[in-house]
This record gives C-alpha cells, structure tokens and sequence, in this order.
C-alpha cells in the first residue's frame, strides 16, 4: 500500500448476540480473555496442561533465537497417545471417533478402542519399514479413515508427514517428495468423486518414478480398481497392516519434534514448506477447537468440510478434535453427488451439531438456493463455523439463515497455514458477532493492525495485520529454508519483530477486526487503497450475484481501474441492463470511487484446491500478462475461459 491506511469502506450494523443457553455452559468465557491478558505465559501454560506430558516442560516460552520460537522446553508428549489412547484408558473406547461417510453412501463408523488397534497396526508397519522418529512420510490420501490413521501413526513414532491433496497433479507431489525428502509414500488405489472412481495409484508412480529418496510405496484399497504395480517396491497396506500386533507402545518425543511439514494453498505465489512441531502445536489445536467449537465430547457430533490435504483438515479434522475426543462425521465425497443437498443429508443422518465449512461452500449453496437444505432437518446443529476465506456478510446471513436456522452462532476463523491454529474468532457463548468479521483475537493471542510504518491505528482504522506476540503454534519455519522464513514473515517490520501475516484488516469503533484479504491484493485508485473484500461483498450483496472476484489492473489515468468477474445466480445471464445495475449498487453500498470499471460474467472462477479465489491470475489477465503459478489450481482450463472472455480494450 502506498497509503498510509486503508479506506474504511463498508458499514455493516448487523448484531448476533450468543444464544442465552449457550452462554450459560459454555467451555470458554470471557474470564479467559482477563486471564491470558494478565499472564499471558501461565494461560498458555494451562492450556497445555489439558493434555497428557510424559515429562513436564521447563520453560513455557524461549524465544531467545527469534523468529524461531520454542514452545514447552524440555517437555515430552506423544500426539497420537493424546489424540487416541488416553481416551480408551479414560474408558471411552467404545465411543465413536469417526463416522466415515463415503460418496457413494458406504460408511463406517470408527471407535476409538478402533482407532487405536489401527494406528498401533500401522505404527508397526511403518516401524517394519525402516522408519524411524525423523524420517519423514509422504500421504497423498483421499477421506477416508486410514488418512487419518496414517497421519497418527506417523506422529506416534515421531516421522513428520507431507500430506498432499490427492488432487494434485503426479509434478506437484514430486516437488513434495523431493522437498522433504520422503522416504515412504502412503497413497491409496482411487477414490470415490461426482459419481465415478477417480484413480490415485498412476499419479503416485508417476510422481515418484525416479525420485530417489522413496524406499517403499504403501497402498490402501479404497475402490478395488486395477492397479499397476511395481514388485518390490509397491505394497498393500492391509497385507501390511493386517500382519502386526495390535499393541504399540508410544514413544514421548521433544516438545519440539517436527510433527508435519505442509506447503499452502499458493494462492499469493510458489506454495511453502511450514514446519510444525509437537507440543506448543497440539496445545493450540486443542484448545482453539475447544474453545471456538464449545466442544461437548458426550453430545456433540462435529463435522469439518476441509480436505485433510490442507491445515484446516490437519488441525481441525486430526489434531484438534481428536485431542478434544470428539465424534466427527469425514466425508470422502463432493456437495452435489448424488444432489446437491448431499451435505444436508449427511447433516440429518449423524445428527450434526458443529459444522465447519468454507465461504466458497457457502456462496456455492447460496447460488443452488435455499430450498435445498430446506428439504433436510438440520435442527441438530448449533455452532457454524467459516474459515479460508473473508464471509461476505451475505454470505454470512445466509448461512445463518438457511443453514443455522436463525439460531446458531457463526464463528468466523482466521489463521493460516502458518499459524497452524484458529488466531483470531469470536467465542461462540461470549461475543455479539457481526456479520463479516472475525471479531478479536482469542485469549493469549495478540494482533495488532497497523500502517506502513509499523504504528498501530486508531479504532475505525485500516492497515496491515501482523502478530506481535509468539504463539505456541506458530510455524518453525520453512522447511530447508530460514532465510525464505525471514524473508517472508520478519522482514516486514524488522524493529518491530512483528510477524507479517500478509493480510489487511480494518479495526470497527468498537476495535473488532475485519479481514480484507490480501493486501498485494488491495486496489490503489486515484489514491484510495480500496479492499478487493469490500468491492466483492458489495457485489454479492445484490440479489442476482451468486459470487465475485475483483482486482485492480494498472491504469494511465487512476493508478488502477477495478475489474470484477462475476458469477451470477441464475436467471438474469441474458438481461443487458444488469451490467449498469450492479456498477450502481456498488455506488450504494460503497461509493463512487469503488465503482467497477468493467464486470466480466463469468462461469467459474480460478480457485485452488482449497476453494480460494486466485485473484493475481486474475490479475495476470486484466493486465495481459502470462500466468504465474498455476500449480495448486483446480481446474486450469478455467483460465482459458476467461482469458478468452476478457475485452482487453478498457
Ligand atoms: P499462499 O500463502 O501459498 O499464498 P494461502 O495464504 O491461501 O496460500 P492458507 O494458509 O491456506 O494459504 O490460507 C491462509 C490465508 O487465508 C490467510 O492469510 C487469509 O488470507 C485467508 N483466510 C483464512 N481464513 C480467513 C478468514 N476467516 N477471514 C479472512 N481471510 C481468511
Ligand atoms: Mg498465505
């Protein structure tokens, strides 16, 4: 930003405050908020004491070797044995982890006396293997449960995972492979999605034919498809598994023992390597899903969207509600297969009261209409959560509405890959949520908003966010890459020692954030700094936008014009009129400067795997360029679509 600040655009005084018998048992209140504020390390401190140590950690905090932090120092734990052990010694083995629901409506219901033998079985598979605590395992896995299994037992005997979309292509995984330098890939046969096998096996191959440090190949049969195989190299994992004990005994492992190495969404760039480590990691997953969820592990049945191949699926779909001993529905398939109330009946059928979704999910279910979850009970939920993406408040509205029912709080999450927990969300028993804004930063968390300067902004204000404080999830780095880790996130705001999230925000009168995106997405024109967020949720709030993605291309005149692709609802495609109409709606929520100088009505719009909009390849075609990495896009011909559709003349 060339800025100072961020114009404060949108004014949205829509209020939600906590259902009354909500706030009355909730697992967190605002008691917390006054304690972490009074000690922030002690807090912390409790928190971690909700889980099982081995040996007792000496040092809360060391944060001498900055930006490099320590977390628990000293302390010994092992995740799989608090995710899964201590629950069945507690005598909850009969109670149901997992609800695996396949797509073509199979399913399995896992316990988790269940879950241990499982992950004991293939702790010792791995262990048969040659693999040892530091070496790492690659997982390119659909949703099914033995991901979940495979990533447990890699924690169990200290081997980090890369997990990778199963999605990506057999190149991307290569690159993963060899960044980590993996020495066993854990795939599976094919999966199940929109109505027909999709294979996995021949990606793998591809993927790590050639690549020298795999040693075996493990693979789960999901389909029953044919595969091709390699002798000597390939093996079944229940022909692996099936052969070993049941009984496994968990090793404690360093509070900072690498756990995971994830790469992110790539949605601003080449995707990076972040390192996660044990304790300080797990201490936060847990108490994050705890708190923002109110989890009740006795009644509460839980569901996250996510895929497992991103961190909302390692941290809120493992390690999160697994520690909370949560019963969890995993779903393998897409929203519309076979209809598009598909989610609505998975929701009836396990009696769903957590539902944690994505804004992209949303938007999309908005687009299908109301009367589609309307034809399925979803009395049974009672918390919403978002997360990947800012909530349009329509969107907001709407989910509440039609999927909440009027009467379920909305937590809207933001964190990162980077973060590895929630950092900011609104407690769902203490806080008057507003639509569209994360609300403030949860107990023993610290976030400032703050100008090019690095100086915090008043109430009202807009700038950049950053995090002022360390937090015991934060990422150890990137993997194989200090110097990308400084350069990315502490070269900022060197005097500072703030870490730069990459995002804008704006802080409301009453100093609640609102996130605005990117901020190498934030629009310069004629001399406002003007938030691609405010431009597309003004849009969506018209009645015939289903969704909106808006840039700002480089302009002689204004420093940069506003271009926005949208996808409409349905019905008005062919209306000539609606091209001024939208542009005067902007006008009306926002004002003329944030008027968009050219809509484009598109189809689809380019999105990760994750479902986030790709707004510098938008970029890249408002401003004639060639495509930057397209690498993590879901479906690259979509671009062509566009670029084809794009009068470049403007
Ligand atoms: P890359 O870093 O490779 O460009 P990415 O940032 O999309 O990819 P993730 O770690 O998956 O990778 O996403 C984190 C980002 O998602 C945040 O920085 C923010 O921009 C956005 N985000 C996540 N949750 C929210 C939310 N609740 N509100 C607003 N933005 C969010
Ligand atoms: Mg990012």
């Amino acid at each position: 930003m060339s800025e100072e600040t961020l114009s404060n655009l949108l004014n949205e005084t829509r209020r939600f405050p906590p259902p009354a018998e909500l706030a009355a048992t909730a697992n967190v209140t605002e008691e917390a908020y006054r304690q972490a504020a009074a000690d922030r390390l002690g807090f912390w401190a409790e928190q971690a004491a909700r889980l099982h140590w081995e040996q007792p950690w000496d040092e809360v905090l060391d944060w001498s070797d900055r930006p490099f932090a320590r977390w628990f120092t000293g302390g010994r734990l092992n995740v799989a044995y608090n995710c899964v052990d201590r629950h069945v010694e507690a005598g909850h083995g009969e109670q149901i982890a997992i609800h695996f629901e396949g797509e073509p409506g199979d399913s399995r219901s896992v316990s988790y006396a269940e879950l241990q033998r499982e992950v004991c079985r293939a702790a010792n598979a791995l262990t048969e293997l040659g693999v040892v605590a530091g070496d790492r395992v690659a997982i390119y896995m659909p949703m099914i449960p033995e991901t979940v299994v495979a990533m447990l037992a890699c924690a169990r005997i200290g081997a980090p995972h890369s997990v990778v979309f199963a999605a990506f292509s057999a190149a991307a995984l290569r690159s993963r492979i060899d960044d980590a330098e993996a020495k066993v890939l854990i795939t599976a046969d094919g999966y199940h999605r929109r109505g027909t096998v999709v294979d996995l096996k021949p990606q793998a191959d591809e993927a790590v034919d050639g690549a020298e440090s795999i040693e075996k190949v493990l693979v789960v049969r999901r389909t029953g498809q044919q595969v091709p195989w390699q002798d000597g190299r390939d093996l079944w994992w229940h022909e692996l598994t099936d052969r070993q004990s049941d009984q496994h005994t968990a090793e404690a492992f360093d509070s900072e023992h690498p756990l995971f190495i994830l790469y992110t969404s790539g949605t601003t760039g080449r995707p990076k390597g972040i390192l996660h480590t044990t304790g300080g990691y797990l201490t936060q997953v847990s108490y994050t899903h705890h708190a923002v969820f109110d989890l009740k592990p006795d009644t509460d049945v839980y569901w996250c969207t996510a895929d497992v191949g991103w961190v909302t699926g390692h941290s809120y779909i493992v390690y999160g509600p697994l520690s909370n001993r949560a019963t969890q529905v995993l779903y393998e398939g897409t929203p519309d297969t076979p209809d598009r109330g598909r989610f609505w009946h998975n929701v009836a059928k396990y009696k769903v009261s957590i539902l944690y979704t994505a804004p992209t999910a949303i938007r999309t279910f908005m687009k299908w209409g109301g009367d589609i979850p309307a034809k399925s009970d979803l009395s049974s939920l009672r918390i919403l959560g978002s997360v990947g993406e800012p909530i349009n408040p329509e969107a907001w509205i709407w989910y509440r509405e039609h999927i909440g029912g009027g009467r379920c709080p909305i937590v809207d999450t933001w964190w990162q890959t980077e973060t590895g927990a929630m950092m900011i969300a609104p407690l769902p028993g203490v806080a008057a949520t507003k639509p569209g804004s994360a609300m403030r930063p949860l107990p023993g968390i610290s976030a400032q908003v703050v100008t090019n300067a690095g100086v915090p902004v008043p109430d009202g204000g807009g700038g950049l966010l950053v995090l002022d404080q360390p937090w015991p999830s934060m990422l150890r780095g990137v993997w194989g890459d200090p110097e990308r880790f400084r350069d990315t996130y502490w070269s900022r705001f060197p005097e500072q020692g703030y870490y730069f999230a990459g995002d804008g925000a704006k802080k409301d009168a009453d100093g609640d954030l609102w996130l605005l995106g990117r901020v190498d997405d934030i629009m310069l024109v004629s001399g406002h700094n003007i938030s691609t967020t405010e431009v597309e949720s003004a849009l969506v709030s018209h009645p015939a936008v289903a969704e909106a993605a808006v840039v700002g291309a480089k302009d002689e005149t204004t420093g940069q014009r506003i271009v926005s692709f949208v996808i409409l609802r349905g019905g008005r495609e062919e209306d000539p009129g609606l091209d001024a109409e939208l542009k005067a709606h902007v006008t009306k929520e926002i004002g003329p400067i944030a008027r968009p100088r050219q809509i484009q009505f598109v189809a689809e719009l380019p999105k990760t795997r994750s479902g986030k909009i790709m707004r510098r390849l938008l970029k890249d075609v408002a401003e004639e360029r060639s495509l930057g990495d397209t690498t993590t896009l879901t479906d690259a011909s979509v671009m062509d679509l566009i670029a084809a559709k794009l009068p470049h003349a403007a």
